[in-house]
């Protein structure tokens, strides 16, 4: 079920809001309505409080965002945010990971492993109900560099082209980000 939006001024520019609910949970989405693209650009992002509230370094996620913002004020798309910290594990888990990971030296599969958890046991059902609400479309240019992502959207049957936005990553973020290639298949930009 979609909300009424509302319009935010943020740092990115005008940012059209509105809040989706479904059974199996919630999310925001941010758009910019002024400029229609097909097909259009989208990001399902999830929470990083680290990062985004934070400020920690040992990760790109707040860096991720803010440039799809960045990208969907100039530009048009969807950023769908959700509230899932840990990969869907919550906060608690998600700090248990990185202490694992701190205290053995081991990368976020083995972490999430040695809880007693899948990898990534997000899904995205959803984003994907979100962007069926929306009417988005059958075609997305979806920004991610996570296998998961376009699998579970392939199989909801869009049509998935994916797009990056070139980040440049200093030394930590890119050991974080090389790690995830290593250990949970991500791809390239
Ligand atoms: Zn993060």
């Amino acid at each position: 079920m979609l909300s009424s939006s509302i319009e935010l001024t943020t740092e990115h520019g005008a940012l059209l809001v509105q809040h989706f609910w479904c059974q199996d949970g919630e999310c925001l989405i941010a758009s910019n309505p002024k400029v229609e693209t097909s097909p259009p650009f989208v990001r399902i992002h999830s929470s990083c409080v680290f990062s985004e509230s934070l400020g920690s370094m040992d990760c790109d996620c707040s860096l991720q965002l803010s440039r799809a913002l960045e990208k969907i004020c100039k530009e048009g798309g969807y950023v769908l945010y959700r509230f899932e910290e840990g990969r869907g594990t919550g906060l608690k888990n998600k700090i248990e990971a990185i202490r694992v990971q701190q205290r053995d030296g081991v990368d976020t599969r083995t972490a999430f492993e040695a809880l007693g958890f899948q990898p990534d046991p997000r899904t995205y059902s959803v984003a994907i109900k979100a962007l069926e609400a929306i009417g988005i479309g059958q075609e997305v240019l979806l920004n991610t560099n996570n296998p998961n992502k376009i699998a579970a959207l392939d199989k909801a049957g869009f049509v998935v082209k994916r797009v990056n936005l070139g980040i440049e990553r200093d030394r930590r973020v890119q050991a974080y980000f090389d790690q995830k290639k290593a250990c949970l298949g991500h791809m390239d930009d």
